[in-house]
């Protein structure tokens, strides 16, 4: 592996001093580039007070009103430390909330390294999920159920044989995590009307997506109220930061309000929060959304067009300032479709593109992440680049 030691706006610098310019930004929280000085100033000047109180502090206050106002269905939040520990929490409390215990999750959705959510569902629709990994017991896994993405049809087959044992559906509103695997139009809209039609919860899983596109969620932008919602990644600017939230009547059911235990010794430090709130701040202020979503258009454009014409079996799929190089003919729309694309030749992409500077999220099953730090100039050599590796293949 690369080990790097510097970062400064778009670029990293590793132990023996070569420059990359960055497009997996810490894997995405880094929107606004490396070390901006709004967020490094924040930091600085909140941990000359001290790191961490164990008590509430205004931050936390700054913070929750910062992310309810920017997210209209977060009536209530709380802070973590972690993507993983929001997902974990969230999960809990729609159990709890709900007194059902099954949880479903979508094919090739990453939801964090909590046991049951560590699922593939390769064997297909309602068969026995298998773990992914080694170390988790049978009996954390055998409560959650894997759905194929963009498959209203399967889901509403797992809604009807479990309809009344479902205590939410997770879904990355944008799937990230296999590639970027964009929602068929009415798929959401259809999780949403069968979890409310079952009294099941939605968790929309915008640790990726939350601040990516707009200075909001994903689901606000397409109008589509979740129950819950969880953040992280550019909520903390690159400090550890989670956070989930959404109805208060659902919140109030979290300890010490409730009977659903949460808690963390570093939740909600102040240091943590202070870069979240530069960066996001920093986003409401200066709106770079725009120009992420032109470089990522002109990256799709470019790259589609030079692969049409050169006769390359290759889809690039961008959104906003995010997109994988699908090495496969036609955007995926689901796990299975992503699996098939050429990693062998994603590879050798990947080691000629590291090898000339740019360095990219390393595995076909990603995302690479354009930040505000990114000049015009940083895009052409992205685009310069990849077009001699893709001609290397
Ligand atoms: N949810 C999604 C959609 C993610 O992409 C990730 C991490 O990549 C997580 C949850 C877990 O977040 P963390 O790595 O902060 O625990």
């Amino acid at each position: 592996p690369i080990y790097m030691e510097k970062g400064e706006g778009s670029c990293l610098f590793d132990v023996d001093k070569n420059k990359y310019i960055d497009f997996c930004a810490s894997w995405g929280p880094l929107i606004l580039g490396h070390a901006h000085p709004a967020v490094i100033d924040a930091v600085r000047r909140t941990a000359l007070d001290g790191l961490s109180f164990g008590t509430c502090s205004e931050k936390e206050v700054e913070m929750a009103e910062l992310l309810t106002s920017a997210i209209p269905s977060l009536e209530m939040v709380r802070m973590v430390n972690s993507g993983t520990e929001a997902v974990m929490s969230a999960l809990r409390l729609a159990r709890g909330y709900t007194k059902r215990s099954k949880i479903v999750k979508f094919d090739g959705c990453y939801h964090g390294h909590v046991d049951y959510m560590l699922l593939s569902a390769g064997s297909g629709l309602l068969t026995s999920p298998i773990s992914n990994s080694a170390g988790i017991s049978p009996n954390a896994v055998n409560e959650v159920i894997i759905a194929p993405y963009n498959n209203p049809r399967a889901l509403e087959k797992i809604f009807a044989k479990y309809g009344d044992d479902i205590a939410a559906v997770i879904v990355e509103p944008v799937a990230g995590n296999m590639g970027l695997v964009l929602p068929d139009k009415g798929f959401l809209e259809t999780i949403r009307t069968l979890t409310s039609k079952n009294r099941s919860l939605l968790i929309f899983d915008e640790v990726i997506t939350g601040f990516r596109f707009a200075p909001t969620t994903y689901g606000n932008m397409v109008k589509i109220d979740p129950d819950l919602t969880c953040l992280g990644k550019i909520a903390g600017g690159g400090m550890p930061i989670g956070a989930f939230g959404g109805k208060a009547d659902i919140m109030k059911k979290l300890a010490p309000l409730g009977p659903v235990y949460q808690a963390g010794t570093l939740s909600g430090n102040p240091v943590a929060l202070a870069a979240g709130i530069a960066t996001i701040r920093t986003l409401i202020e200066e709106n770079p959304y725009k120009d992420l979503e032109k470089s990522g258009k002109q990256i799709k454009e470019t790259i589609d067009d030079f692969a049409k014409n050169k006769g390359l079996d290759l889809k690039c799929v961008a959104k906003g300032g995010v997109f994988t190089l699908f090495f496969r003919q036609d955007a995926p729309s689901n796990l299975n479709e992503v699996k098939e694309c050429d990693t062998a030749k994603f590879a050798n992409y990947h080691r000629f593109m590291s090898k000339n500077g740019i360095y990219l999220s390393p595995s076909q099953f990603e995302l690479n992440f354009i930040s505000s730090a990114h000049s015009e100039a940083d895009i052409e050599q992205f685009i310069e680049t990849a077009k001699k590796a893709l001609m290397q293949n």
